[in-house]
């Protein structure tokens, strides 16, 4: 048996960060390089697997900020201005004759010789149509400059990029209609327990229905993995070693349940025997065990089966090692400082993420924490972070973790 990592950390509970940075090292190790080429409007959820470069000045042109009218401030004088033309968005203009001023609309372009466009509320158009300017003009004013988001050469969003809606709007901008991007990375999800059925079925005696398979599929799907749906697991060693034999085309095996060192623990057994094992105790709460190993040369990782440790386990390690195995850089969940609206008097080993919600800028918990319980993850809109042997006062600072901000 080889041990993936630092060994001999027998009884001690390994600290989060420690974890999650043995976690990235691995996945910097072994990223996924392969990329294909989508279209535009299927790339939600897809990272791009090169800098993209704007081939373009954005805007290309200098265009009006406003509906007003453009001119020269050379020709600015107490005199009216007469309207030599009209530009309207998506026309191109002439260059504006001297003396006179051009009547133009937001998003048009400034016409070659306007340096300034003054707004069509603070422009006074006399009987005989010419326009007088009465307030301050300065050059430059309401006039977006050529190239004042990109221009030519720039790299607009680095290899690495997630792609939600902003990112693909500003693509969109740059004319792509096609992105490069990381192949989908491929996660096998396995559910391990003789106690679960799938729902639709009808619940015999001992057994629960299967809600971290649910959790984790989809919450995977919104990552933009491909998942293998690999089912049920029961606890017997010869089925677990078959299942993660058929897995091989998987970047990852994620699999929850089995992994409290106990007699049960058949996924850690069969990943002794492949060679590779390692059993984390982390300092956290809920989700304490963990196992990383590799079958065959297949990543795995071993979540805790109670529904609330899977997700925090996937949220805080997890996840972080799958963006980052797709060269994702920014990988840690966003955590924000939030004064705590309750009191937290026993101080744990154990840095808590308690299910939470923010109620008038204070983070509130739900009133059961157990590991078993997932309805406190579905009132809560994030987690809340009390750290090692602290106890908190209304009002102390807590990190809030926006399950908004992991989820997608
Ligand atoms: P284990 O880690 O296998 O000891 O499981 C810990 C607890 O989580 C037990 O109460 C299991 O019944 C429960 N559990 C394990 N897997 C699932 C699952 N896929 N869906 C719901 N509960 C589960
Ligand atoms: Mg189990």
């Amino acid at each position: 048996m080889t041990l993936v990592g630092k060994p001999g950390r027998t009884g001690a509970l390994m600290p989060l960060e420690e974890a999650r940075e043995r976690l990235l090292a691995l996945a910097h190790a072994s990223p996924v390089r392969e990329s294909e080429s989508v279209a535009l409007a299927a790339s939600e959820g897809r990272v791009l697997a090169r800098d993209l470069i704007s081939t373009l000045d954005l805007p290309p042109w200098p265009n009006s900020a406003m509906d007003g009218y453009a001119l020269n401030l050379a020709d600015w004088t107490d005199e009216p201005l007469a309207v030599s033309q009209r530009v309207f968005a998506g026309h191109a203009p002439e260059p504006l004759a001297p003396g006179t001023c051009a009547r133009i609309f937001t998003g048009a372009p400034v016409p070659v010789g306007a340096n300034c466009v003054e707004m069509q509320e603070n422009a006074q158009v006399m009987a005989d149509g010419r326009v007088l300017f009465t307030e301050a003009l300065k050059a430059g004013q309401n006039i977006r400059p050529q190239g004042q988001e990109t221009t030519v050469g720039e790299i607009v969003l680095p290899a690495g990029t997630r792609l939600g809606p902003i990112e693909q709007g500003l693509a969109a901008s740059l004319g792509c209609a096609t992105l490069d991007v990381i192949r989908r990375f491929k996660v096998a999800v396995l559910s391990t327990g003789d106690e679960l059925i799938e729902p639709g079925q009808p619940l015999g005696p001992g057994q629960i229905y299967n809600s971290n398979r649910r959790v984790l599929c989809s919450w995977l799907a919104r990552l933009g993995c491909e998942v293998i749906d690999a089912g049920i697991l029961p606890d017997d060693l010869p089925a677990t070693r078959q299942r993660l034999a058929e897995l091989g085309a998987a970047d990852l095996i994620l699999s929850t349940g089995g992994v409290s060192v106990g007699e049960s623990d058949f996924l850690g057994m069969a990943l002794r025997e492949a060679g590779e094992l390692d059993l984390w105790k982390l300092a956290i709460k809920p989700g304490k065990p963990l196992t990383f190993g590799h079958f065959n040369g297949t990543p795995v990782i071993g979540l805790p089966g109670n529904p609330a440790s899977t997700l925090v386990t996937f949220a805080l390690l997890a996840r972080p090692y799958l963006l980052r195995r797709q060269g994702v850089q920014a990988v840690d969940p966003l955590t924000f400082q939030v004064p705590a609206g309750f009191a937290w008097t026993k101080p744990s080993n154990r840095r808590e993420y308690l299910r939470g919600r923010l109620e008038n800028g204070r983070a509130v918990i739900y009133k059961n924490q157990s590991s078993g319980v997932l309805r406190s993850a579905a009132w809560a809109d994030g987690l809340v972070e009390v750290l090692e042997g602290s106890t908190l006062a209304e009002g102390d600072p807590v990190g809030f973790i926006p399950l908004s901000e992991v989820l997608g």
